[in-house]
């Protein structure tokens, strides 16, 4: 296993859309688990294959409290949503800033696991949050995009003077 270097805002890299896992393979679950280590080491409740410059359609996630529900996530579609959240979210990709982004509250979800098989769960949460934020990534969709103008200036601001550090925790309201 080993760690993975996390692209950060505003690298173009992270535009990139994430193309279909044809086969699970070794090279897949070899990613997977350096994503996790990387999640785990860098504190974050998930992480998208295009954060660390790999453009497949592979996510990982652990929103559990105890930090010990990690789950791959392979192809992911969300095939129903309901209910509206609002839930301050982070992103490892832009370190130190938070802000509200609307949700839903619930989604089914149909997805390949690493054993290679197709399911389909329902999320709810935190952890529903956490894997619409994650398919995001692999659009090439970043939590900022939905901001109102006004909030995304003053989130440039703040990266591009350096005040936005991972020990940082701005709020952008
Ligand atoms: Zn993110």
């Amino acid at each position: 296993m080993s760690l993975l270097s996390v692209l950060k805002f505003p690298d173009n890299r992270l535009r990139l859309k994430a193309k279909k896992v044809e086969q699970v393979d070794q090279n897949i679950q070899s990613l997977a688990s350096d994503m996790l280590e990387t999640m785990y080491h860098q504190h974050g409740i998930g992480l998208a294959a295009t954060q660390v410059n790999q453009q497949i359609s592979l996510i990982v996630i652990d929103a559990s409290e105890n930090r010990d529900q990690s789950k791959v996530i392979i192809n992911p579609k969300i095939t129903k949503k309901s209910g509206d959240s609002l839930y301050q979210e982070g992103c490892l990709s832009v370190p130190g800033i938070f802000a509200e982004v609307k949700r839903s509250q619930e989604i089914d979800l149909e997805y390949t696991t690493l054993e290679n098989i197709i399911k389909t769960d329902s999320f709810d949460g935190l952890t529903a949050i956490c894997i619409q934020h994650e398919i995001d990534h692999l659009e090439g969709i970043l939590f900022i995009d939905y901001l109102e103008p006004h909030k995304l200036k003053q989130v440039k601001e703040l990266i591009s003077s350096n005040r936005a550090n991972p020990n940082a925790h701005i709020q952008v309201e």
